[in-house]
C-alpha cells in the first residue's frame, strides 16, 4: 500500500509535536475529546434537521479506554465519522487549523508556546503516541476506512470493517524515557483526572471502563486472600453541566470554593466568589473569584490577567485579557456567553461589542462586590486591600484620575486617630467643621510618620491624618485632587490653614519681629531653600522642612529613585522654625552677638530638618564637625 506524505506545513508541526519539549503533553486528550464532541454535535445537528427527534444526547457517548497490555489508548465516538476524502484532507493537513494561520499571521517562531495557547488538535496525540490508527465510518455510508500513521513517515488509508458510524482513534503509547513517563496515559485514574480537568463540560457522556470492587456472590469461586471481587463497569466521568450553569441555590459555598481551587490552582479558598447571571442586550454568566493571597508573580510582568471565555460551555479562550481592567487584574474566573461565536479570533475579540459590554458590566459588578465586602466583612477586606490595594492605587494614578469615581471608595489608608486603615468616606464623615482639608503625611512607615514634627499641631487640634506609606500614594491622591469636594493636603504643604484668627495675628507679629533673622538664615542657606519662616505647625520640635509647589519632598524621593530618571527633580524647600523652642532663643542671641555662630546653627538646623524627612544631607562631615564645634563651645 502506498504511503502518502504529510503536507509540508503539517510535517513541520508534526516534527514539533513528536519532539515536543512542551510540558503539557496531557492536553492531547482534551483535543481528541473535543474533536469527538464536535463530530457528535454535527451528527446530532443533522439528525435534528432531518426531524429525527428520537436521538438522545445521553446515548451519544464518547468512550476513553486504556489497554495496559497492548499499550494503547482508544477514544471512540458515535459522531458523524469521516469519509476517506475527509480522512485524507482533515488528518493529512492542518492548513485550516486556526493555530497555524495565527502563527503565520503573527510571524511567531516560538512553536512551542502556540501549542499551549491554542492546542493543535489531532496532531497533539503524536506527543504521546508512536503510532495512531483512526478507524472511521461516515454516517450514512456503508464503508469504513482506516487511517494509520507513525508520524514522520506519512500515512496510509485503506478500507476496513466497522459496525457503526463514528470514529475510533487508537494511540500506541510511546515507551517511557528517562525524562518522560508515558505509562501514566494508560492509567485509568490519571485519564479520569485529565477528563475532569479539561473536558468536564462536554455535553455528551465521556465514559470510561472503571474497575469496581464488590462483594463475592454466594458460591462464587475465589481465592481466600481476595476479600472483594473486581468488575469493570462503565462510568460517566464528566459532569456535563458547567458549575456556573447551576443556580446559586444549587451551589453551596463549598462547591464554589472547590471549583475555584481545582480550576485556578490555588490551595487556599478564595476571599470572595461572585456569580453573576445577566440577561438582556448581552447575555452571559460570570463566575469570578478574588484570591485570598497575592499570586507570587502578581506584581511582575510575568503575571497575565484575564478570564476564561466560553461560548455555551465550550472554552474559546484560556485568558481573555480584554474582560478585565488592569486595576482588577487580580480577579480569576470565567465568562460564558451564548452571544459569542465559537470561532472568534483573538484580534476580532478586541473589537467585539458584546465583549466590551460584558467587560463594562463585570467592572461594575466587581466594584460593588468589593464594596459589599468592605461593609460586610472588614477584616477580610483589609486583607484583600493589603494584597491588591496597590493595583487599585495604580489604577487611579495611571488613568490620571479618570477612574476616581469608580475606585476612590475602595481605598484604605491608615489613620492617625483610629490607628487602623480607614476609608475616605469614614474620614470625611468624621471631619470637624473647622477642618478645611483631608490631611495626609507620606513616609516609610506609620510609626515614623506618627513621630513626624509636621503632624504635631494637627493632631493637637484633633484633626485626623492619613498616613501614606506606598510610593504611589501621594501621586494617586494628587491625581484625584479631592474627595467629596474636600481637597487633599499634605502635612508638609506650605499652607495648612488650621490657625484661628488670634493665632494668625500672633504668628504674623512674631514673624515680623524676626524678619531680619529669617532673611539672614535664608541668605546663608542660599539655593537650598526658598524661604525660612516661622512655623505655625510645630509644638515641641525645633524645625521642619515643608515644600512649596506641586512636588513634595516625598515625591522628590520617589521620582529620583526611579531607574533611568536622569534628570533629578527637586521639591521647593521651606525651612520652618518653632519660635517657642529654646533653640530659637539661642539663635536670636547668636544672630545679635556672633553671626558666624548663627550661621553654624542655621546649617545644623537645616541638616536636622532634612534628616527628619529622611533626606540625605549633602555634606555629613561638615555637619558632624559643626555639631562637634558647638558642643566644644558649650563646654
Ligand atoms: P481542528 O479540530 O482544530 O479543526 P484537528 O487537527 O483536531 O483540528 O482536526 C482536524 C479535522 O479532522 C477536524 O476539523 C474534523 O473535521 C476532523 N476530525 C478530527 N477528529 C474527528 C472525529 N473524531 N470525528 C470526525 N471528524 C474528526
Amino acid at each position: 500500500m502506498e504511503k502518502k506524505q504529510f503536507k509540508a506545513e503539517s510535517k513541520r508541526l508534526l516534527d514539533m509535536m513528536i519532539n515536543s519539549i512542551y510540558t503539557h503533553k496531557e492536553i492531547f486528550l482534551r483535543e481528541l475529546i473535543s474533536n469527538a464532541s464536535d463530530a457528535t454535535d454535527k451528527l446530532y445537528y443533522n439528525a435534528m434537521q432531518a426531524g429525527n427527534a428520537g436521538l438522545s444526547r445521553d446515548d451519544l457517548t464518547i468512550t476513553v479506554e486504556p489497554d495496559k497490555e497492548a499499550r494503547t489508548l482508544t477514544v471512540t465516538d458515535k459522531g458523524i465519522g469521516m469519509t476517506p476524502d475527509e480522512l485524507e484532507n482533515n488528518l493529512g493537513t492542518i492548513a485550516q487549523s486556526g493555530s497555524l494561520a495565527f502563527k503565520q499571521e503573527h510571524n511567531l517562531d516560538s512553536d512551542v508556546d502556540i501549542i499551549g495557547q491554542f492546542g493543535v488538535g489531532f496532531y497533539s496525540a503524536f506527543m504521546v503516541a508512536k503510532k495512531i490508527v483512526v478507524l472511521s465510518k461516515a454516517a450514512g455510508s456503508d464503508k469504513a476506512f482506516r487511517w494509520e500513521s507513525d508520524g514522520a513517515d506519512g500515512y496510509t488509508i485503506e478500507e476496513a470493517e466497522k459496525a457503526d458510524n463514528g470514529t475510533e482513534i487508537t494511540l500506541y503509547i510511546k515507551d517511557n524515557t528517562e525524562d518522560e513517563n508515558y505509562d501514566e496515559y494508560l492509567e485509568t485514574y490519571t485519564l479520569r483526572n485529565l477528563i475532569k480537568k479539561y473536558s468536564d463540560y462536554i455535553r455528551y457522556p465521556i465514559v470510561m471502563p472503571m474497575p469496581k470492587s464488590r462483594d463475592w456472590e454466594e458460591g462464587e469461586e475465589h481465592d481466600e486472600s481476595e476479600e472483594y471481587a473486581t468488575t469493570i463497569e462503565n462510568e460517566t466521568v464528566n459532569s456535563m453541566v458547567p458549575v456556573w450553569k447551576k443556580t446559586k441555590a444549587e451551589l453551596g459555598e463549598k462547591e464554589y470554593e472547590e471549583f475555584y481551587k481545582a480550576k485556578f490552582n490555588d490551595f487556599e479558598d478564595p476571599a470572595r466568589c461572585i456569580h453573576q447571571n445577566v440577561e438582556g442586550v448581552t447575555t452571559y454568566t460570570a463566575l469570578m473569584f478574588i484570591p485570598s493571597r497575592t499570586p507570587f508573580n502578581y506584581y511582575s510582568k510575568d503575571y497575565e490577567k484575564g478570564l476564561q471565555l466560553y461560548s455555551n460551555g465550550v472554552m474559546i479562550m484560556e485568558k481573555c485579557a480584554d474582560l478585565l481592567p488592569d486595576y482588577f487584574s487580580f480577579v480569576k474566573g470565567l465568562v460564558d456567553s451564548p452571544d459569542l461565536s465559537l470561532n472568534i479570533s483573538r484580534e476580532m475579540l478586541q473589537h467585539d461589542r458584546q465583549l466590551k459590554s460584558i467587560a463594562a458590566s463585570l467592572e461594575k459588578k466587581i466594584k460593588s462586590e468589593l464594596l459589599n465586602m468592605q461593609r460586610g466583612d472588614r477584616e477580610k477586606y483589609e486583607s484583600f486591600f493589603k494584597n491588591f490595594g496597590l493595583q487599585i492605587k495604580f489604577g487611579i494614578y495611571s488613568s490620571y484620575g479618570m477612574k476616581k469615581d469608580l475606585l476612590q471608595d475602595l481605598l484604605l489608608y491608615y489613620s492617625s486617630s483610629e490607628k487602623k486603615p480607614v476609608t475616605l468616606d469614614e474620614y470625611v464623615g468624621r471631619m470637624k467643621e473647622s477642618q478645611p482639608y483631608i490631611y495626609y503625611a507620606c513616609g516609610e512607615s506609620t510609626a515614623k510618620l506618627d513621630m513626624l514634627p509636621q503632624t504635631e499641631l494637627l493632631k493637637d487640634k484633633g484633626f485626623e491624618i492619613l498616613y501614606l506609606t506606598d510610593e504611589i500614594d501621594e501621586f494617586a491622591l494628587k491625581s484625584m485632587r479631592d474627595y467629596k469636594e474636600k481637597e487633599f493636603r499634605s502635612v508638609s504643604d506650605a499652607a495648612l490653614d488650621v490657625e484661628d484668627e488670634a493665632e494668625k495675628e500672633e504668628i504674623k507679629k512674631t514673624a515680623e519681629d524676626n524678619k531680619s533673622l529669617f532673611d539672614f538664615m535664608k541668605e546663608h542657606l542660599g539655593e537650598n531653600v526658598k524661604e525660612v519662616r516661622l512655623s505655625s505647625r510645630l509644638k515641641s520640635h525645633p524645625v521642619c522642612l515643608t515644600s512649596d509647589g506641586g512636588i513634595s519632598l516625598e515625591m522628590e524621593k520617589v521620582l529620583n529613585a526611579m531607574p533611568g530618571n536622569e534628570e533629578k527633580v527637586k521639591a521647593t524647600r521651606v525651612l520652618e522654625i518653632n519660635a517657642s523652642h529654646p533653640i530659637f532663643a539661642a539663635l536670636t542671641k547668636a544672630y545679635a552677638e556672633d553671626k558666624e555662630k548663627a550661621g553654624k546653627l542655621t546649617d545644623i538646623l537645616y541638616a536636622q530638618a532634612s534628616l527628619i524627612e529622611g533626606i540625605a544631607i549633602e555634606d555629613p562631615v561638615a555637619y558632624a564637625n559643626a555639631v562637634c564645634s558647638l558642643l566644644t563651645d558649650a563646654q
